[in-house]
């Protein structure tokens, strides 16, 4: 990991005063701050179609978003999740090889998903900690959009700088910037990234996305009776999680927290954005 720790979702090898904090404080502190000016309710996106998740490291996808993801898995819906890091700095341990964490990392991540329902995960390997947002790497995930056709993306929020007591990750704001840089105008522009159309990948047009670990959420996705299975997933994650069961009573106790302002019984809160056609 680097020296700064990342927001408590993300610290290695957790501690027990770690596991103590919110797993998810930005999204939760972000529901409470939005909440709190905005008449908003929980809302089950109209969308339907195939859905991309693009994430800094593994467990972010479910930190951020894992009820979401069991939730559109069961009613049908498509989720690919997109990894640009295998999570190479995630431990204590120096002497663990770069290649034995990232592949005991991405063998969590499978099973993770699969808890989830989720059947396709696209590993970028790009370097824990130093992710920037290149030319190389929009296109990487602009070639994602153009393959898969999401409907829905959701990435990190990248305005999310830092908070009381927290710097979000700089992966976390290299990835979201980058996705949002690829979305618009990468994916959907027949200018942009020609070479991929030799690979038959024709631009796409997404619909909305959808940001997490967000200071300013404006949507709340209802998922009650989905937080367990969030918590089952987290728990594949051994290599970041040491207190599994710890970790679901407090899931479940901040998903009630986040879904009563909303009326539901449990949320998750995002920003979204809606694209005009
Ligand atoms: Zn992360």
């Amino acid at each position: 990991m680097p020296t700064q720790p990342d927001n408590r979702a993300e610290q290695p090898t957790r501690t027990e005063a770690a596991v103590e904090q919110p797993a998810d404080t930005a999204q939760r502190e972000g529901a409470d701050i939005a909440g709190a000016g905005a008449a908003a309710s929980a809302t089950t996106p109209p969308a339907r179609g195939p859905v991309l998740i693009v994430a800094a490291h593994p467990d972010d996808p479910e930190f951020g978003l894992g009820a979401t993801q069991a939730k559109f898995t069961a009613e049908g819906r498509e989720v690919v999740v997109a990894l640009v890091t295998s999570g190479n700095e995630g431990g204590e341990d120096p002497t663990v090889s770069d290649e034995d964490l990232m592949a005991q990392r991405e063998e969590e991540q499978r099973r993770a998903s699969a808890v989830l329902g989720v059947k396709t995960i696209e590993f970028l390997r790009q370097c824990d900690g130093l992710v920037v947002n290149t030319p190389e790497l929009r296109r990487e995930i602009v070639r994602l959009i153009r393959r898969y056709k999401p409907e829905t993306v959701f990435t990190h929020d990248p305005s999310n700088f830092f908070s009381e007591g927290h710097i979000n990750h700089p992966d976390h704001r290299a990835v979201g910037h980058t996705t949002l840089d690829a979305i618009f105008p990468g994916a959907g522009n027949p200018r942009s990234f020609r070479e991929l159309l030799a690979e038959g990948l024709e631009p796409h047009k997404i619909k909305e996305v959808y940001l997490f670990f967000t200071a300013a959420a404006n949507v709340w996705i209802d998922v009650t009776g989905y937080i367990e299975k969030k918590a089952d997933a987290l728990a594949e994650h051994k290599s970041q999680v040491r207190n599994p069961e710890g970790l679901k009573e407090r899931m479940l106790e901040g998903a009630a927290k986040s879904g009563e302002p909303h009326g539901v019984g449990a949320a998750e809160g995002f920003r979204r954005i809606v694209f005009r056609r």
